[in-house]
């Protein structure tokens, strides 16, 4: 234990020329034992999960904390498996709860966005086979359009604001195939009204950034309630924003938000931030920047923004082990999405061997490996589900796809 929040890591790092007991011999996949492992661990927790813990997994209705996490979960399993697709949004059905829904918060992972952005999906996929009770999907895009007239009373943030409810809506579109049920102009208008004020805030502070945000009076940088977030969910909706706005606007944006690195690899948690270099979480920190960097280079083609996300990786491995714990949100399993990123783009072994040796530290939990019991502790976010989420895409790398972020 370090005084940092992160345990030491003792795994031995990938090497071409020794044996690699987590990967297959092709080094493109896990081996068997380690999946026959991880399918085990999957297997009893999930047990435990949906019994033991039953009550936790119902203490509310969203992706975060709460059962639509589960729903989720089986939306994903499904989709990845087209002979098990039927049996899965059934088993998605009974952990979503439509009518327990406020009408307050607008976003997928915290408010109602989630939940209706998924029975919206798993309705049009079951088509005729939906059960009475649950709207035509139709329908149910309809409310997810008219939660927009909260719009301008959410922040701009991912977990509770207007870039989670842009996922909401691209997530739709996405899934539902070919349709286009949420309208282009719906989608312009959130982007646009996220530009907004990211602008008018950014003028009013004189920032450098043409593009700044503020949430609960702080300048949060990572992925949760801050610029990487927003700016990834930008940029993957950057079909529906007009190309001098990228070129004017979002890209000189990153480029400032990448300055702000410190010289080991992390980002501060928020501007001016006084706590220094300390997290390595998906929310807070370097694990929450490596889709954004990613995608940059890919959409920009240059090679600098990769180079980042290197680094990122590089300082996550030395200081990704949280003592806080396990979860997705700010624990090791967030982080080893972080390694399956830079798998998924890279192809390079050695971060599928070093998202494995992330995963084998959740599945083994040694005592005292977490630090701080989870508020939630069946949760998506915060609990186990997350984990079991990871085992999924342990096994399924190339297809991984961190929730409520990345499409
Ligand atoms: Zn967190």
């Amino acid at each position: 234990m370090t005084t940092k929040g992160s345990f030491e890591n003792d795994f031995d790092d990938y090497s071409p020329t020794n044996l690699t007991p987590l990967l297959n011999e092709n080094r493109d996949g896990i081996s068997e034992k380690f999946q026959a492992k991880l399918q085990n661990y999957k297997t009893a927790k999930f047990a435990f999960l949906i019994t033991k813990l039953e009550k936790e997994l119902f203490c509310d209705g969203t992706v975060y904390t709460g059962s639509t996490g589960l729903a989720l979960y089986y939306l994903m399993l499904g989709l990845g498996n087209h002979d098990s697709l039927q049996d899965n949004l059934q088993k998605a059905l009974d952990y979503l709860d439509l009518d327990k829904l406020k009408g307050r918060r607008i976003s997928f992972l915290c408010g109602d966005a989630g939940p209706l952005a998924i029975a919206t999906v798993i309705s049009h996929k079951l088509g005729t086979r939906r059960p009475n009770y649950l709207p035509d999907y139709r329908e149910l895009s309809v409310r997810l359009l008219n939660l927009g007239s909260l719009l301008n009373d959410s922040p701009d943030e991912l977990l509770y604001g207007k870039a989670g409810y842009l996922y909401s809506l691209l997530f739709v579109n996405k899934y539902v195939h070919g349709r286009n049920v949420i309208s282009d102009d719906h989608i312009e208008k959130v982007a646009s009204l996220i530009l907004k004020s990211g602008k008018e805030f950014s003028q009013h502070t004189k920032s450098e950034s043409p593009l700044l945000w503020q949430w609960h009076d702080k300048v949060y940088l990572g992925a949760a309630h801050g610029m990487a977030g927003i700016l990834y969910i930008l940029l993957q909706a950057r079909a529906y924003i007009k190309s001098h706005d990228i070129r004017g606007f979002v890209r000189p944006t990153i480029d400032w938000l990448m300055k702000q690195q410190f010289p080991s690899g992390n980002f501060p948690s928020s501007l001016h931030s006084s706590s220094g270099d300390r997290l390595v979480q998906w929310c807070h920190g370097a694990p929450g920047f490596i889709p954004l960097c990613i995608l940059a280079y890919q959409v920009f083609e240059e090679e600098r923004y990769l180079k980042i996300a290197i680094q990122c990786g590089d300082l996550i491995w030395q200081r990704g082990l949280c003592a806080k714990g396990y979860s997705l949100c700010h624990g090791v399993s967030g982080n080893a999405y972080a390694f399956l990123q830079l798998y998924q783009v890279l192809k390079k072994p050695v971060y599928l061997h070093r998202a494995g040796c992330f995963m084998e530290w959740c599945a083994v939990e040694r005592q005292g490996t977490e630090l701080h019991r989870p508020d939630r502790p069946a949760s998506l976010f915060e609990g186990l589900l997350g984990r079991i989420y990871l085992v999924e895409d342990i096994i399924n790398p190339q297809t991984a796809l961190f929730p409520g972020l990345c499409l």
